[in-house]
């Protein structure tokens, strides 16, 4: 059924339309830690199946899944159109469960930097103290190329990248790492399957921090990794023995916040164009990353590849730290905090909010500039957010 149907239906409906427990309407909130058998034969049924493979009724306990988790996790595998998704509690606790899966002892990894912050410290630091061969390369096919070693198992990117928004060329990509016979993995949080189809590419799992875009409102925590069922399978067995679970209240949260998902990402998209465009224009701004602008160096690659381009947009401010954070403190819609794709509009400057413990020097190496803003846009009118930077901007 879901293959014929739009995704904006998906979003709604998941992958078929069926009834739900008592008729209700809205997924039901199952808040149970463990589940009971009504006999030993039942237990005896239920255990030789699962030897086989198969689930003939809830598991036993609540580490190895939740009927809320399970519908929300059918959702995001029809959005993306995966063969399976698993739902984890962060989406840092999906990255370092689908690294840990597929890691070897004597393997390479291949990480793009301009990454998210805990996933550069994961693998440079924690990867590092475990002897594990990692590389950070520059977010381009080629650098990637270059990094190719004989025992490298693994390609790692982002795209959109944070918080430059690079945007990497995944047919390239994919090219690449088949030729040597690597595992593709890509973080598309601030793509969203909305905007970027990166399994049709051909790239092997997609992971994303469903606290963003897909949960969409600010109020939840959640990560998940997408892709084949028999890669899935693994990253499940591991799952099941970490426990990063979203639990139920979370999971109901993110398949609801689902069902407007297309509905949100078309607002995000326009609103991102609407306001790069008129920040670009602006004579306090030096220069505005946003990959649907002709300016952007991933511009071609972006239009090539990418429906839409999303809500996060970041700036320099003509002027130094003093000039920056008089921008942030005259804004009046924009809250001050991290994170993105939810309702409300958010704002960063990357030096003191992201990286404020690093050394200057750090920071210069890795383009975190005092005059760097991230801004995350909300579903508010589009000119009151314009109207609200204009003159946040002329207050300076
Ligand atoms: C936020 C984010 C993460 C981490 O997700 P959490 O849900 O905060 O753990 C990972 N990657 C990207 C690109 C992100 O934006």
């Amino acid at each position: 059924m879901a293959k014929q149907w739009g995704l904006a239906t998906v979003a709604v409906h998941g992958p078929g339309r069926k009834s739900k427990a008592h008729h209700a309407v809205s997924t039901p909130i199952v808040q149970t830690s463990n589940y009971s058998f009504e006999s030993t034969a039942e237990v005896v049924e239920f255990m030789k199946a699962k030897g086989e493979g198969r689930l003939i009724r809830e598991s036993e306990y609540g580490r190895y899944g939740n009927p809320t988790q399970a519908e929300a996790e059918r959702k995001l595998a029809a959005i993306e159109g995966a063969e399976q998704a698993i739902l984890f509690s962060s989406g840092m606790s999906a990255v370092i469960m689908a690294l840990l899966t597929f890691q070897k002892r004597d393997g390479h990894i291949i990480f793009t930097s301009d990454c998210y912050r805990q996933t550069r410290d994961f693998a440079i630091q924690f990867m590092g103290k475990l002897g594990l061969q990692t590389t950070l390369v520059e977010p381009s096919a080629a650098a990637i190329q270059k990094a190719i070693r004989p025992n490298t198992n693994i390609i790692f990117t982002e795209s959109p990248t944070n918080p430059y928004l690079r945007v990497i060329d995944l047919a390239e990509i994919v090219k690449v790492a088949r030729a040597h016979g690597v595992l593709t993995m890509i973080d598309a949080t601030l793509a969203t399957p909305y905007n970027l189809r990166p399994l049709e590419m051909g790239i092997d799992l997609v992971i994303h921090s469903a606290t963003k875009y897909l949960g969409g409102h600010n109020d939840l925590l959640a990560g998940v990794v997408l892709g084949r069922r028999d890669l899935l399978e693994e990253v499940g067995r591991l799952q099941r023995m970490f426990g990063a679970i979203p639990g139920a209240l979370t999971s109901f949260l993110l398949e609801r916040g689902l069902k407007t998902f297309a509905l949100r990402m078309e607002h995000h998209n326009r609103a991102g164009l609407e306001v790069a465009q008129a920040l670009e224009a602006h004579p306090k701004v030096e220069k505005v990353w946003y990959p649907g602008l002709e300016s952007h160096p991933d511009h071609a690659i972006a239009k090539g590849q990418m429906r839409g381009f999303g809500s996060v947009i970041s700036l320099l401010i003509r002027g130094g730290d003093t000039e920056t954070r008089r921008f942030i403190d005259q804004l009046k819609l924009f809250l001050i905090t991290p994170s993105l794709g939810g309702t409300e509009s958010l704002v960063t400057q990357m030096a003191t909010m992201s990286f404020f413990e690093s050394t200057p020097e750090y920071r210069q190496s890795i383009g975190m500039v005092d005059n760097l803003v991230r801004l995350a846009l909300g579903l508010e009118d589009i000119r009151d957010v314009i109207a609200d930077l204009c003159q946040a901007l002329d207050r300076i």
